[in-house]
């Protein structure tokens, strides 16, 4: 896998984690399909993979994350089974809450006691923009793109993934309410 096969649109990694299932096309492949992909996604993104073992895990918490970015589109609750996951990442990742002034304001932060392993931090994305009021997941407007990224602009105004790729002229755009 280079670089370019890579689908990173950088705004949060859970979502690159969810879209690494998805795609600009109808039937995008699966940019994760074994535990050696996985290590490369890592590795790209700077995190640790863990062993192979730890692949089967990683397969079942992008689909339940893909359900939540799926449920957060629709405007519905993010499913139970996806915060249950997200909270049993969160608890693996040993660190301590720290008092840190940003900017001449206090803010709580978790430092971590080591490097976070990629479902860790894919859980830790996650959990901050569900806990972000002015976030919002949106899927691309484009007819054929399922790519999710996440629009913190003012008035939720973004509609493309990407809009050089997703937002020019001839692309025809996904109806309202359609999802695929
Ligand atoms: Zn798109």
């Amino acid at each position: 896998m280079t670089h370019s096969e890579l689908i990173l649109l950088g705004d949060a990694v859970w979502l690159d984690f969810v879209n690494s299932a998805r795609g600009r096309t109808l039937s995008p492949p699966d940019l994760l399909p074994d535990a050696q992909a996985y290590a490369r996604w890592s590795r790209a993104l700077q995190l640790d993979a863990g062993g192979s073992a730890d692949f089967p895990l990683a397969l079942s918490f992008r689909h339940q994350l893909s359900a939540l970015a799926e449920a957060l589109h629709a405007g519905l609750q993010p499913p139970a089974a996806s915060i249950t996951a997200i909270n049993a990442q969160l608890a693996h990742a040993p660190g301590t809450h720290q008092l840190t002034r940003v900017s001449g304001t206090w803010r709580l932060r978790f430092a971590p006691l080591r490097p976070a392993g990629t479902l860790e931090a894919v859980a830790r994305s996650a959990a901050a923009t569900l806990a972000d009021p002015q976030t919002f997941v949106r899927q691309c407007a484009a007819e054929t793109c399922s790519l999710f990224f996440s629009d913190d602009s003012p008035n939720q105004s973004r509609r493309w993934c990407t809009p050089a790729l997703c937002g020019q002229n001839g692309r025809v755009e996904r109806r309202r309410g359609q999802l695929h």
